[in-house]
């Protein structure tokens, strides 16, 4: 039988509330034993679907918390199976204790990502609406959450699934022609299956080559341009993106606020962040952006730090480069065209290692900032989070797979084979398409995909 499972779905911050959810055919059998309403004297497992009820989570006599709790009957649930959510108060202690209890009516505390893994299991969602379930929990920026509720909504899934449809169609039709040749004819299909492969392998195509953009949104190297106000931070995140979306202007600190941008140098996927300067200032404004530039630079895997070539190198600046000790970083000297000598020596001096003259403005000299990048890209010293990588991976070696098979059936239409053979490889492509939706993958697989899920999903 199915166990009951709980967990608490909330981070454990000092939140106002908390809500634990508990999932499973005893979910309302264990509510009524810990829970007292106010109001009506009505057991939880009596009160009807997708309702509210004010009250206390009990242990014995002693009063654990005031709570919430909502009811929600199979199989409109998130799991398709009997729900409760308590809401209890946030904090961890108070939360951790109407956990405790709940778990000490042999309730078993949820694996990460269960709760999903059982809507996936009770065919509520499939694999892909699964994955991204968790790519929202993890969606680090705007852009990719974006990208994942799409997901989330099937978009993947309703393409896929029209691919998978013609696939067992031409397959279907193949077979039942060569059941019942006097009545369906082969005749002409081979031209017509052609164009129709060749369309698939297109959308198969643009869907790999979409994966590959979706993993750089979630993943690129989180790149931060560090430097005192005016040293034309924006203006070299502009020349990056490749369009004005950070503002420019010449008034020292105006870059009040942290900006995104996804972009890729000679293929390799940068999320750059720009920031203010840091540097000590009462300006309240300004400090914010300080702060931030701190914690990013503490988060970054990538440093550019920006000088200006036409000012002297400045005590705060040295405390800026000794905040990069241990970092990956690389020193740019902009500005250049309004220089004739560069002087490179102090910060060479200071940091160690080569520095860089550009000018963003004029767009010289990135050449050999793209170089090093690459360089340090391919040396390993710079790298994705592997952690993101997997789902991304997977769904892009199935598309692969897919792909990989509908070139063999044209092969095959090329050398003029019979048709029955066609319908083998078509069949591997259903299968590996099958493995996105969850509709044919190996319970292993399904296991560690759910393992990936944070905690009360
Ligand atoms: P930030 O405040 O550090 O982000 O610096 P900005 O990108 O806003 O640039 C400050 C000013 O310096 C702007 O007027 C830019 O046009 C100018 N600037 C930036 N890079 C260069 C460069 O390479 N050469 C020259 N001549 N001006 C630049």
């Amino acid at each position: 039988m199915t166990e009951t499972i709980a967990a608490i779905s909330t981070g454990l911050s000092n939140s106002g509330i908390s809500i634990i959810r508990v999932s499973g055919p005893e979910t309302f059998q264990v509510m009524d034993r810990i829970f007292r309403g106010k109001k009506s004297g009505k057991k939880l497992s009596e009160q009807k679907t997708h309702t509210i009820h004010y009250g206390w989570i009990t242990d014995g006599d002693e009063i654990v918390d005031e709570v919430l709790v909502s009811v929600m009957r199979a199989p409109h649930t998130y799991t398709a199976e009997d729900v409760a959510e308590i809401n209890c108060h946030g904090g961890s202690l108070v939360t951790k204790k109407v956990l405790k209890t709940v778990l000490k009516q042999g309730v078993r505390l949820a694996e990460a990502g269960e709760f999903t893994k059982r809507a996936f299991l009770n065919g509520r969602i499939d694999l892909s609406k699964a994955e991204a379930v968790m790519e929202v929990i993890r969606a680090k920026s705007d852009l990719a959450l974006k990208n994942s509720m799409a997901q989330l909504q099937g978009n993947v899934l309703k393409e896929i699934s029209a691919l998978r449809e013609k696939m067992i169609h031409h397959t279907a039709f193949i077979e039942a022609a060569l059941d019942d040749p006097e009545h369906i004819s082969l005749e002409g299909f081979t031209n017509e299956l052609k164009t129709s492969i060749i369309e698939i392998r297109e959308r198969l195509y643009r869907l790999i080559s979409s994966a590959e953009n979706g993993r750089m949104l979630r993943e690129g190297i989180r790149t931060v341009i560090l430097g005192k106000p005016n040293v034309g931070k924006s203006s070299l995140l502009n020349v990056f993106a490749g369009e004005e979306r950070a503002i420019v202007t010449d008034i020292a600190g105006t870059t009040r606020d942290t900006i995104e941008e996804s972009v890729t140098v000679r293929g390799i996927a940068l999320a750059l962040i720009d920031t203010a300067g840091i540097r000590s200032t009462e300006d309240v404004v300004e400090k914010i952006g300080v702060e931030k530039a701190k914690k990013a630079a503490e988060e970054a895997d990538l440093i550019l730090y920006l000088a200006d070539a036409t000012n002297e190198v400045t005590e705060e600046e040295k405390e800026i480069l000794s905040l990069l000790v241990n970092k990956k970083f690389i020193v740019l000297l902009n500005k250049i065209d309004l220089c004739e000598e560069p002087d490179t020596s102090v910060l060479e001096q200071l940091t160690g290692q080569p520095v860089l003259c550009i000018s963003a403005k004029k767009e010289e000299g990135l050449d050999a900032l793209y170089d090093t990048i690459e360089k340090m890209f391919f040396q390993k010293e710079l790298s994705y989070n592997e952690e993101l990588y997997i789902t991304g991976e997977r769904q892009k070696q199935s598309l692969q797979d897919a792909y990989d098979a509908m070139g063999k059936v044209l092969d095959s239409i090329e050398a003029g084979m019979p048709e029955d053979f066609f319908s083998i490889d078509l069949m591997q492509g259903y299968e590996s398409l099958g493995e996105i939706t969850g509709e044919s993958v190996d319970e292993d697989l399904v296991n560690t995909i759910f393992r990936e899920f944070c905690m009360g999903k």
